[in-house]
């Protein structure tokens, strides 16, 4: 008989569509011990929302296992060497991972198990298309979005597997979830202020059968979606980003979902599809250039200046509270606060403003993001940042600008999704507390805050450190 397995659940929190998981059954011939180690270094990033979200899916994991997910905290070398001398496993089995930490983890926890004659196999990925395969004619990774899609599209993806049946998972001595309490938070930046500690009132589908329901209930709608999807009013887009980030669907899956459903032909998949692949696209440029977790992509913009001072810090905390006086942006820092997520349209809106308005650094509002993201990703975020920024791979020009004024008249009209998050406007008639008043300012509502800066004013300060950086000498810039 050989001897028994370990599967290293990672960010594939989920028992179907796991060619890693029935890889490690294969080689255990069905003796298989499924393990998660809570890595204190890792788990300390996270804010209490993505904690308790983690918590939730893995209590949802284990039931799907019959209760017998063995849950450790510790380095993962050490607490996988351990388990495994408890077992006498003398393989580990994990799906791949790709961000800059795991990898240098992996590669570590690799040495270190191969040291003590345990073997580490990774297998399959959190992408359709592993991040490193697709390359220009050239030989060099895509830069531009469009031809990486393009790419994209012609590798036959595999289809989704079955989940395995009648397993009699192995046991081992375990906490279970409450491994998860023990974990303290790391030290934060000081521009935070203070920090919430409560847990807001999460998106409760959680775990795989969370995942499916979402999805399920995405289908529905799915052929609206390329309409619907900038209107954070409206239940428009999939809801699928923390069930993605969190493995509990496959992009595979979600993708055979859309494809096969009555919309699976429609524009709004089409749409969606190529949201799916933003997601594997940054995955991949962060793959070829991990150091753009936190350096800018593009050198030009490196020079870029920023405001650091005591004023700086209290516009980052107006920002972060919801508290700057521009209805969508306070929306939406506070759709964050409460939910642990924001809607697409509105974290371009917040993060162009948090740069271009307040001539922050777009770290800071990276950082920010992550701690309250449940979806927090370390590839969609950053480089969600540096393309609103202007820094990135495909960004933005920096001189296009979002008026959030205009983008709140145009995406939210009639104020549903303003007043849903900022209650003082509950009682004011919408559309008027999204009139501009006075070039690009804004007719404060009484009883609402008053603007914290006059965007117009603010959007020439961008423009003239912009030309300082690029050393341009005069160019006119375009609002959006
Ligand atoms: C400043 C900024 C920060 C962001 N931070 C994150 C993050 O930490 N984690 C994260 O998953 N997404 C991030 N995004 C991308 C996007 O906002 C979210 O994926 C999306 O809002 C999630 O909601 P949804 O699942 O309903 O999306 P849908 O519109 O239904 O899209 C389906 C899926 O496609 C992917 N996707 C959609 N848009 C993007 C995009 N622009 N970039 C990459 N993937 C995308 C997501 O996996 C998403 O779940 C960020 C965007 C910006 C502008």
């Amino acid at each position: 008989m050989v001897p028994p397995v370990i599967f290293w659940f990672r960010r594939d929190l989920r028992l179907a569509d796991n060619p890693a998981l029935l890889a490690a059954l294969a080689a255990g011939e069905g003796r298989v011990a499924a393990a998660f180690v809570v890595d204190p270094h890792l788990a300390g990033g996270a804010g209490p929302v993505r904690t308790a979200y983690l918590r939730a899916t893995l209590s949802a994991l284990d039931d799907s296992l019959g209760g017998s997910l063995v849950v450790r905290r510790g380095d993962p070398a050490g607490e996988l060497a351990q388990l495994a001398r408890e077992l006498g496993a003398t393989r580990v089995v994990a799906t791949e991972d790709f961000s800059p930490a795991g990898r240098l983890r992996d590669e570590r926890v690799s040495r270190q198990l191969r040291a003590a004659g345990i073997t580490v196999t990774f297998v399959d990925s959190p992408y359709v298309v592993r991040p490193g395969t697709i390359i220009t004619r050239a030989g060099t990774p895509c830069r531009v979005f469009t031809p990486f899609r393009h790419a994209w599209e012609r590798v036959a993806f595999t289809a989704p597997v079955e989940a395995p049946r009648d397993v009699a998972w192995l046991r081992a001595a375990t906490r279970g979830v409450d491994e998860l309490s023990a974990v303290r938070a790391r030290a934060r930046p000081a521009y935070f202020g203070e920090v919430g500690e409560g847990v807001p009132d999460f998106d409760r589908r959680v775990g795989e059968a969370g995942a499916h329901a979402t999805l399920g209930e995405f289908l529905a709608r799915a052929a609206h979606y390329d309409e619907d999807r900038d209107a954070p009013g409206l239940a428009g887009t999939s809801r699928l980003s923390a069930h993605l980030h969190f493995g509990t669907v496959h992009p595979r899956q979600v993708l055979a979902a859309v494809s096969g459903a009555a919309a699976g032909a429609s524009a709004g998949v089409e749409v969606f599809r190529s949201e799916i692949c933003w997601r594997e696209f940054y995955a991949d440029v962060l793959f070829h250039h991990p150091a753009s977790t936190w350096r800018v992509l593009q050198p030009s913009l490196a020079r870029l200046r920023v405001d650091r001072d005591a004023r700086a810090v209290a516009r980052f905390q107006a920002w972060a509270r919801g508290e700057t006086g521009y209805p969508l942006v306070d929306a939406g820092m506070r759709q964050l606060l409460a939910e642990g997520w924001m809607h697409n349209r509105v974290r371009m809106v917040t993060a162009s403003f948090l740069v271009k308005h307040l001539h922050l650094d777009w770290r800071w509002g990276a950082k920010w993001f992550m701690w309250h993201l449940i979806d927090a990703d370390v590839a969609s975020n950053q480089h969600g940042w540096q393309w609103v920024a202007g820094t990135g791979t495909d960004a933005a020009p920096f001189h296009r600008i979002f008026n959030p004024t205009r983008q709140a008249q145009r995406f939210d009209p009639a104020g549903e999704y303003v007043r849903c998050h900022v209650p003082e406007l509950t009682a004011l008639g919408a559309p008027q507390c999204l009139q501009p008043g006075g070039g690009d300012g804004l007719l404060a509502p009484s009883g609402y805050v008053a603007p914290m800066i006059d965007i117009a004013r603010e959007r020439d300060e961008a423009l003239a450190r912009w030309r300082d950086a690029r050393g341009v000498a005069a160019t006119s810039g375009g609002d959006a």
